[in-house]
């Protein structure tokens, strides 16, 4: 037996349960099918199948899913910290126990490849047991004297809040948004991605499970502009994490306009990799590929733009084609894939489409360039060349195994090219000259730089963009702000004079 069809048996048990019970919301602790009744299937990216049905909920699921986690707040609130903490570890514990489960299942339900999603469930834990650390200071603020008082900060946790994922990384960016929510002391609702609702019903469970108190956690599942419009309208929800597209971010903003919603918004990405000619160009590659390839390119913080000196681009580009041309594209379970299928039809029409772009702009498709197989949405990993910054193939975010390379000549237009975008959310620089490293990163319009290195993510910095890729940050204590209020008390400490009127 193959590792691969040891682990399609392997998920076919996984799947089983999903198969005879589809996906039911969980409310108020209990496991309810949508009010109307109505569901939707989930499909497998590899081969089309239906994986299972799914509840779809609408206004009424998310009022009563809201209500729970309105009348579940003043007591999570005031657990003691350390009870909350114990719980949070729990769940972390519970993902750690599940991983192979949340991988496989992730696999099957995104088209993303085991290879990277193994850790998916670990990172996942990761994010709990962090957070999990921080619960007991979250509320310490800071003692201010001013002339007769005692002024005192504290934090306190904002209220019920909504977190809405897209289906890239649903299992670790749903943790990365729920886990500091309750380490404030925040309940929630949860609406994941419709194209990928699997795990996020298993950590669900999982929170249960470790003890969580009915209500703090509801998931809906649902469509966006049923379930997750009416979420952000929703008066008792106080705050809304959201993690999807530039548009939607843009089209929640307005829904929740008119309850004065805290908003928080991870949105898209069109992010530059500048390689300078006195860069340690073996690494460079390395990371350049890994950065746009991996995840099947659907990554948030994927450098889709090359920009690359001119006196190394001939060279550094034939490399680069032969590598991509090496990439193993395939079962997203099989250990050796690098990349699997990506999400759905749309998006992998949305992918392709840009082939065609690439060639009416008057790029060259030097690597890849077309669908593979018959069934599935499988594409060829594929390398622009020849482009300039103004083609639609260097401004739109593609979000899927496409890189657009470009060249330049000097510092000033490699800075230039990488801020003509509407984006800002990550950048990557590679050079040797450090006072260029110091230069340019302190022009560079975006929120997370990385010099000399791929993204690595430590959980205390922050994460998160400027421009059109997002307000607001997460990590460390800068996902606290968001999910607590600053309070002020001020302490009389003696008998100051208060001006009279009226006397
Ligand atoms: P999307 O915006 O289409 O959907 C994201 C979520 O929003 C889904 O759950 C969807 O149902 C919901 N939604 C859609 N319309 C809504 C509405 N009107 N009201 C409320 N909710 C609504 O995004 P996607 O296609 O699922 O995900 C891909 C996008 O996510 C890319 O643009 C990617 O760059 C971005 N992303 C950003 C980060 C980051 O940290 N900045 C991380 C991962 C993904």
């Amino acid at each position: 037996m193959t590792e691969l069809s040891a682990n399609i048996t392997k998920l076919t048990g996984y799947l089983e349960r999903f198969r005879r019970d589809g996906i039911l919301n969980l409310i108020a602790g209990e496991s309810r099918p949508a009010l109307s009744g109505a569901a939707f299937n989930t499909l497998s990216p590899t081969d089309e199948s239906v994986i299972c049905s799914v509840a779809r909920g609408g206004a009424a699921d998310i009022d009563a899913a809201a209500q729970a986690a309105k009348d579940a707040f003043p007591a999570w609130r005031d657990m003691p910290a350390l009870q909350r903490k114990k719980i949070l570890i729990r769940i972390a514990e519970g993902i750690e126990a599940r991983a192979e489960e949340i991988a496989f299942c992730e696999c099957w339900d995104t088209g993303q490849a085991l290879r990277f999603m193994s850790k998916a469930a670990l990172r996942g834990a990761e994010n709990f047991r962090y957070f999990a650390d921080q619960v007991t200071a979250a509320r310490d603020g800071k003692t201010l004297q001013s002339p007769g008082l005692m002024n005192v900060t504290t934090r306190v946790p904002i209220g019920p809040v909504g977190v809405i994922t897209p289906w890239n990384t649903p299992f670790m960016l749903s943790t990365w948004k729920i886990a500091p929510a309750l380490a404030a002391g925040c309940t929630v609702v949860h609406k994941p991605a419709e194209f990928s609702p699997l795990t996020a019903r298993i950590l669900a469970e999982i929170a249960h499970q470790a003890g969580l108190p009915a209500g703090v956690w509801n998931l809906v599942n649902g469509f966006g502009d049923e379930a997750g419009k009416h979420l952000t309208e929703h008066p008792a929800i106080k705050a809304i994490a959201f993690v999807g597209e530039s548009r939607t971010g843009s089209l929640i903003t307005k829904q929740g306009a008119d309850t004065l919603k805290r908003m928080h918004l991870e949105l898209g990405g069109k992010n530059p990799v500048v390689v300078f000619d006195d860069a340690d160009l073996e690494r460079a590659l390395d990371a350049v590929i890994f950065m746009i390839y991996s995840i099947n390119g659907e990554r948030c913080t994927s450098s889709s733009r090359l920009l690359i000196q001119e006196t190394i681009a001939e060279e550094f580009q034939a490399r680069l084609v032969e590598r991509v041309n090496r990439i193993r594209v395939g079962h997203p379970l099989d250990p050796k894939t690098e990349i699997g299928p990506l999400i759905a039809q749309e998006h992998f029409d949305k992918v392709t489409s840009y082939f065609e772009i690439a060639k009416q702009d008057g790029a060259t498709i030097a690597a890849g360039g077309e669908r593979l197989g018959s069934s599935g949405y499988f594409v060829q990993p594929t390398l622009f060349t020849n482009a300039d910054n103004k083609m639609r193939i260097a401004q739109e975010e593609i979000f899927g195994p496409v890189l657009t390379a470009i060249t330049f000549t000097t510092e000033e237009e490699a800075l230039e090219v990488a801020n003509d975008s509407k984006y800002g959310l990550t950048a990557y620089l590679w050079t040797n000259d450090l006072t260029r490293a110091l230069r340019v990163t302190t022009h560079l319009e975006a929120g997370m730089i990385w010099v000399n290195s791929e993204n690595v993510r430590h959980l205390p910095t922050p994460f998160g963009g400027i421009k059109s890729s997002g307000i607001g940050r997460d990590g460390g204590d800068w996902s606290f702000d968001f999910y607590m209020e600053q309070k002020h008390i001020g302490f009389a400490l003696g008998q100051h004079k208060i001006p009279r009127l009226g006397v």
